[in-house]
């Protein structure tokens, strides 16, 4: 489902840049970052073409700021697979003229979204980084200014001395920390640190100085950019808890046309191993279901056969998820089905790494 490209206005934001300084992108969908009240109290997303008022800091800046807006600014909620498609293309289009990119976004799905851009960005050589905030800009004591700012600052950073992008991959900066686009999870929703980097350290911090983690951030890409174009949408999550029926495990791994799954299993991977259980994982094989298995423990990893419990589950056809997250894990699935290719492949870029989303034992 490649998704057409509708004709975005750019506005340009009044800034101090000289000729040299680094051209910047802002693509804003929505979020609490540019949220207002309506008559019933709700909060609903605004339009953003009065952020450089709300903002005045963006004029101080040095840097070259065009601002894009998407054409329905969304509470992160309702985002779908197209909008990730909408991004990345909006992305590649844009790639040549700017030297990076900062996509304004709701925090609910964040996650989703900077894991999906990080998928579909294959070989990103530029900054894309997500942030948005837990109230919106304006706002007193709002953390938007604060977030928005450092994300440009790091979108903007070259190495010391040289004109390379500091990030050639998708982060995501919220509060005080850059997290891999792939790593990142929405762990709070009422503090303003709301971002927690699973399973891999920060590739920034923000403190009196910004401070990258420079071994950590993936190296510049040998290739140009390739932007994906289409997401596999017939998948599904299982999330295992004591008590869990047959029915329920039929009912979701039964769902027709189902493509891929990921199942949340318990802290290394592990699963019941009643008959019934085992019976619906082989029936999901025999369909040509992919199950990747994600473990529930945010720290750690899937190790498939390190108990009994797992034991089963590779000659079942079931694929061990590492560290990877569950967020990462689902948007992996779509992207890779998308590829359309044949199982043997198939199962190989699900187990193996692509984006940093997955640390090699
Ligand atoms: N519901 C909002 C959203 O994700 C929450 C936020 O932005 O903080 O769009």
């Amino acid at each position: 489902m490649p998704v057409s490209l509708p004709d975005l206005p750019l506005l340009t934001l009044p800034t101090v840049a000289d000729a040299a300084a680094p051209r910047l992108l802002m693509l804003y969908t929505g979020g609490t970052v540019g949220m207002a009240v309506n008559k019933r109290r709700e909060l609903v997303p605004m339009p953003f073409d009065k952020l450089d008022r709300l903002m005045p800091e963006l004029r101080q800046l040095a840097y070259h700021i065009e601002l894009l807006a998407l054409p329905e600014p969304i509470d992160s909620s309702n985002v779908t697979p197209a909008d990730w498609l909408l991004l990345a293309q909006l992305i590649g289009q844009h790639y040549a003229d700017f030297d990076g990119f900062v996509v304004l976004h709701g925090t609910d799905t964040m996650a989703y979204s900077a894991a999906a851009l990080s998928f579909l960005l294959e070989h990103l050589g530029k900054p894309v980084v997500f942030t948005g905030a837990q109230l919106p800009v304006g706002r007193t004591r709002s953390d938007a200014t604060r977030n928005l700012l450092t994300a440009l600052e790091i979108a903007a950073a070259r190495h010391p001395g040289t004109s390379t992008m500091r990030l050639p991959e998708v982060g995501l900066f919220f509060d005080d920390i850059l997290i891999r686009g792939t790593r990142a999870k929405k762990v709070e929703s009422q503090q303003f640190a709301a971002f927690k980097s699973e399973n891999y350290p920060p590739l920034a911090r923000a403190g009196i100085t910004l401070t990258f983690a420079d071994k950590d951030i993936r190296p510049l890409p040998a290739a140009r950019l390739r932007v994906h174009e289409r997401l596999a949408e017939n998948v599904a999550v299982l999330r295992l808890f004591p008590g869990i029926t047959a029915a329920v495990v039929e009912a979701v791994l039964g769902v027709p046309g189902l493509r891929g799954c990921v199942l949340e299993t318990y802290g290394s991977g592990n699963a019941p191993t009643a008959p019934w259980f085992l019976d619906c994982l082989e029936k999901a094989r025999q369909r040509g279901v992919y199950v990747l298995n994600v473990s529930q423990c945010q720290e750690g990893r899937v190790v498939q056969g390190h108990y009994e419990t797992s034991a089963r589950l590779s000659s079942l056809g079931v694929i061990g998820g590492d560290d990877i997250t569950s967020e990462a894990a689902i948007t992996k699935l779509m992207f890779v089905l998308g590829l359309g290719l044949g199982e043997a492949e198939t199962r190989r870029l699900l187990s193996h790494d692509l984006r940093g989303e997955i640390t090699p034992q």
